[in-house]
C-alpha cells in the first residue's frame, strides 16, 4: 500500500544471518558430510573416517589426519566468510573444494556442533549450538580434525520435516562419499553406522601405483567390481580442455545414472550440460532410461569454468559449453569405436 512508512535497515544478527545461510549450505545429512569431507581433503588427509548415526540427523563425526588448525584460530573456523582457502582476490584460481567459508558456522547454526583440532603442536576444542559459540578450550587430538554434528536441524524444525527416511538418507550419504572417493584414489575411505549393529558402509584403502591404475582401482571399489572389464579408456584434448577416464560399454549399462561420475579439475559435478552429453555420446547404443558406468575426469584452465555457481549443488558453468560437449561425445564415441563399438553419429572434430 502507499501509505507504508519505510522501516529502519538494520543489519541482521551473526546467529541469524548464518542460519539463512544454513538453509542453502545445508540441505540434508548428506550435505554436511559433503563439506566436511571436502574440508578434510582441503587439509591434506591421507585417511577420513566418517560415522553416522540415524541417517545422519542424530550424529556425523568426521575423523581427519590433515593439516589440523592452529590453536589460536579455531574460533574462526566457526567465524561467517571465514577461510583459509582463498587470498581474497581471484575466484578464478580456486583448487581447493571449499572457499567460501560458510560450510561451518551454517552447521553450527542449526545443529549441535563439535569441531576438535590439532595442527601437531597443540589440540583446542570449541563447540557450538544453534549458533552460540563456547569458549575454545584445550583438548587431546593427534594431528588433524574431528568434526561431530548431532541433532542435525534441531534448531529448525521446518527443515527437520523436510528429510526422508533413515534408509534414504543414509543411502544419500553414502553416495556422496562413493563420489568423493572417486575423486581422490590416494585417499583412504571409511563410512560407517554406529548403533546397536554397527555396519560398515563403504571402505577402500589408499590406491598405490601411478595415477590412472589408481583411478581405475578405485572405480572398481566405487561402481563394482567388472567396471574395468567392461569399460573403455577415454583420452581426448581439445581447446585446452582434456578428458581423461574410463566409459563403460552399452552391454553393461544401468537403470540409472549414480554410476556416472564425472570430475571437472578434480571436483564431482553433476551438470545438465554434461548430463546432455553424456546421453547424446551413448544415443545410438542406448535407449533413454539406460545409463552407461562411467569416471570421466574433465581437466582445463581454471578460467575456463566456474566453479561458483551454488554452494550446494554440483554444477558448473563452462566459458565454452560447445567445446566441452563436442569434446565429451566424440572422445567416447571414438573410445567405443576402438572397442568395436560403432556409432552411426557423425563424428566432428
Ligand atoms: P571453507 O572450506 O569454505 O574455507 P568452512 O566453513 O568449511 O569454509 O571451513 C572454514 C575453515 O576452517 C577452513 O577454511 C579451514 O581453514 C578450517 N577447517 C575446516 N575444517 C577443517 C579440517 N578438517 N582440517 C583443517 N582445517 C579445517
Ligand atoms: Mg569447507
Amino acid at each position: 500500500s502507499p501509505n507504508i512508512s519505510p522501516r529502519a535497515i538494520r543489519q541482521l544478527p551473526e546467529a541469524v544471518a548464518n542460519r539463512i545461510a544454513a538453509g542453502e549450505v545445508v540441505e540434508r545429512p548428506a550435505s554436511v558430510v559433503k563439506e566436511l569431507v571436502e574440508n578434510a581433503l582441503d587439509a591434506g588427509a591421507t585417511r577420513i573416517e566418517i560415522e553416522i548415526a540415524g541417517g545422519g540427523r542424530e550424529l556425523i563425526r568426521v575423523r581427519d589426519d590433515g593439516s589440523g588448525i592452529p590453536g589460536g584460530q579455531i574460533a574462526l573456523a566457526l567465524a561467517r566468510h571465514a577461510t583459509s582457502k582463498i587470498d581474497g582476490e581471484s575466484l578464478f584460481s580456486i583448487t581447493s573444494f571449499g572457499f567460501r567459508g560458510e560450510a561451518l558456522p551454517s552447521i553450527g547454526s542449526v545443529a549441535r556442533l563439535r569441531l576438535t583440532s590439532s595442527d601437531g603442536t597443540e589440540a583446542r576444542e570449541i563447540r557450538a549450538a544453534a549458533g552460540r559459540l563456547e569458549a575454545p578450550r584445550p583438548a587431546a587430538h593427534p594431528r588433524g580434525t574431528t568434526v561431530e554434528v548431532r541433532d542435525l536441524f534441531y534448531a529448525t524444525p521446518a527443515r527437520l520435516k523436510f528429510l526422508k527416511s533413515d534408509r534414504a538418507e543414509t543411502q544419500a550419504i553414502s553416495e556422496i562419499v562413493r563420489r568423493l572417493a572417486l575423486a581422490v584414489p590416494r585417499v583412504g575411505i571409511r563410512l560407517s553406522e554406529v548403533s546397536a549393529e554397527p555396519r560398515l558402509l563403504f571402505r577402500a584403502e589408499p590406491e598405490p601405483g601411478p595415477e590412472d591404475a589408481a583411478r581405475l582401482a578405485r572405480a572398481e571399489r566405487v561402481i563394482g567390481r567388472g567396471f574395468a572389464e567392461n569399460a573403455v579408456p577415454v583420452a581426448a584434448e581439445r581447446e585446452g580442455l582434456r578428458l581423461t577416464g574410463h566409459a563403460g560399454l552399452p552391454t553393461a549399462a544401468r537403470g540409472s545414472a549414480v554410476a556416472q561420475h564425472v570430475f571437472v579439475n578434480g571436483r564431482p559435478v553433476r551438470d545438465r550440460l554434461l548430463s546432455g552429453a553424456l546421453r547424446a555420446a551413448y544415443a545410438d547404443f542406448l535407449p533413454r532410461e539406460r545409463h552407461a558406468a562411467l569416471a570421466l575426469h574433465l581437466d582445463c584452465p581454471p578460467e575456463m569454468v566456474d566453479v561458483n555457481v551454488h554452494p550446494a549443488k554440483a554444477e558448473v558453468r563452462f566459458r565454452a559449453p560447445g567445446v566441452v560437449r563436442g569434446l565429451v561425445i566424440s572422445a567416447i564415441i571414438h573410445a567405443l569405436a576402438a572397442a568395436g563399438h560403432r556409432s552411426s553419429t557423425v563424428m566432428s572434430g
